[in-house]
């Protein structure tokens, strides 16, 4: 048998991401156009409402030229900017970030705008152009950027600054992108929508391929709470999380190590964690033994005493917000929603919240529509494969009153310093147990909300029936009853009559409960009955 000749060589992120564009969600030029949106929308909320700044976005779609597939995405916001320095790294070095923190943010790979780059930088060779000025800077900052693939470095086509005369602060970013305009526009309007319904407190402009203007208006001016960084909980550490720490503070003792290091730990839980690890409180960092390193790290993952990992992290919508956006938008007859409490995966922190709508201008459809949310993210593709699906899919919608086709929309929010996403295109979260049980019971919640509604309309249908044979005999009843109280007096007869009648009507309502209809109905009959 002959030697293999086998060639080794190593690859850059960059190019890595590059041959694969289908893992962030390039697959096609479709989804490219539809993902880059998508990024740039969500660095642009990420860089507002984070930051306790109300969103105001700008979204822009330009063919080109005619016969080319080329489309200029631009997207505006008013967030904090980005210092200058970072500009060429944040937008062309793959796995370059600001969101590598302990926080809920809709970015978390460092990859987003890096994939559009490459994809962009594939196929139509053209550079990403950045305008940016951070909060309080007196010069706005503009670049045009590619990516050096072999290198995974930044190469700064060309740089430079202007005053910045209005104090504006935000970014602005250009890119060019081969698309399917045909094919997407449906998804990317979906997807501006939905991020409206979740956003409600964010304005925003989106001019489409097609020059039609939309505008999603601010519906209030409350935010969430922005989400706090947080310290690391105990429950999550690895041996390599610890030697990190330790080169960080080799002459640091280890007591030390683990209260300024992680959440919830306390001098007390520190000195147990440690007694409980055969470790003296006292030990260098740069003397423990590798074999006191594993043993520290099996012990604070499984010391049973901690609290559990803060919330503070997180940043939900809450029920009010969550019922304006789904009202508003979708033009509701009925919202209703939920936030469940904090609870807890894998030493994640996360939260999950529903709302429902029904009636009004929504469609009808054989199963409920479901609008679904990662980190206030709108996933539209792999429907199928996401565990909120699953759980919908599953209940048994008769036994709270609905009957398809119906007017149903249900919404799932899942938010957490870190969502199990199946793939780095962030498109279907996985089954973790905890967080489908979570679901679940939100779910639950409002689809018993939904319930008492219906059987209230319900009633409210079956009142305005039996009112109307009521109505029909009122005029009858009340001229015979007026016709014994007046002794046939043929002059007040009629005023009687007319006064028995409304207070039978009276009667009625105030038996049925169902005010409302009944003025509609009485009002429609008024003009039979004179
Ligand atoms: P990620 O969002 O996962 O961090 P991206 O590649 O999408 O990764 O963005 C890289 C970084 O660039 C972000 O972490 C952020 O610091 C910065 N950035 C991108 N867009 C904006 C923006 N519109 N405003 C402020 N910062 C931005
Ligand atoms: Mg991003």
């Amino acid at each position: 048998m002959s030697i293999p000749n086998e060639k080794y060589k190593s690859l850059s992120a960059a190019e890595f991401f590059k041959n694969y564009p289908e893992l962030t969600g390039f697959s096609n030029p479709a989804r490219a156009l539809y993902q880059t949106i998508r990024e740039l929308v969500e660095n642009s909320l990420d860089a507002t409402d984070v930051h306790g700044i109300l969103p105001t976005i700008k979204i822009s779609i330009n063919k080109v030229m005619d016969n080319d597939d080329i489309y200029l995405v631009s997207v505006e916001d008013n967030g904090i900017g980005i210092p200058p320095n970072n500009v060429p790294a944040a937008f062309a070095k793959v796995l370059y970030s600001s969101k590598y923190a302990l926080r809920q943010t809709r970015g978390m790979y460092g990859l987003g705008i890096k994939a559009a780059v490459l994809y962009s930088q594939m196929y139509t060779g053209q550079p990403v152009e950045v305008v940016s000025a951070p909060l309080n800077s007196s010069r706005v900052y503009f670049f045009k950027l590619q990516i050096d693939i072999s290198q995974n470095e930044p190469v700064i086509i060309t740089k430079g600054s202007a005053p910045n005369r209005n104090t504006w602060h935000g970014t602005l970013v250009k890119i060019n992108i081969l698309g399917d305009w045909g094919k997407s526009k449906q998804r990317i309007f979906e997807y501006i929508k939905r991020t409206a319904i979740i956003t409600p407190y964010a304005e925003f402009f989106y001019r489409d391929a097609e020059n039609h203007l939309y505008v999603f208006r601010r519906l209030t001016n409350k935010m969430p709470l922005p989400p706090k960084t947080v310290k690391p909980h105990p429950y999550g550490v690895d041996i390599e999380l610890l030697k990190e720490l330790i080169r960080e503070k080799e002459e640091s003792v280890v007591l030390n190590l683990l209260r300024e290091n992680f959440q919830g730990i306390g001098e007390v839980t520190a000195k147990e964690v440690l007694e409980r690890a055969g470790i003296g409180i006292n030990k260098k960092n740069k003397n423990l033994t590798q074999e006191e390193i594993k043993k520290l790290a099996d012990v604070l993952r499984t010391y049973e005493k901690f609290r559990p990992p803060s919330s503070d992290a997180l940043s939900s919508i809450g029920e009010e917000l969550i019922k304006i956006g789904l009202k508003e938008t979708l033009n509701a007859e009925f919202v209703e929603a939920v936030s469940r409490s904090p609870k807890v995966y894998s030493g994640h922190p996360f939260i999950v919240e529903a709302g429902v709508a029904y009636g009004g201008k929504i469609e009808l459809s054989d199963e409920p529509q479901l609008l679904r949310y990662a980190n206030k993210i709108p996933l539209l593709y792999d429907e199928k494969s996401d565990v909120t699906w699953k759980v919908v899919s599953e209940i048994d919608w008769k036994r709270y009153g609905v009957e398809f086709p119906a007017p149903l929309v249900i919404m799932v929010h899942v938010c957490s310093t870190k969502i199990p996403y199946k793939s780095t295109g962030k498109e279907s979260i996985s089954d973790v147990i905890e967080i489908e049980k979570e679901i679940k019971n939100a779910v639950s919640q409002v689809a018993r909300k939904l319930k008492d509604y219906l059987t209230q309309l319900k009633k409210r249908e079956e009142a305005k029936k039996r009112l109307l044979n009521f109505l029909k005999y009122s005029s009858e009843v009340a001229n015979s009853l007026a016709y014994i109280k007046t002794n046939g007096d043929e002059k007040k007869i009629k005023d009687e009559e007319n006064k028995l009648r409304r207070q039978l009507i009276e009667i009625i309502k105030t038996r049925l409960g169902a005010k409302e209809e009944i003025d509609e109905v009485v009002k429609k009959l008024e003009v039979v009955i004179g």
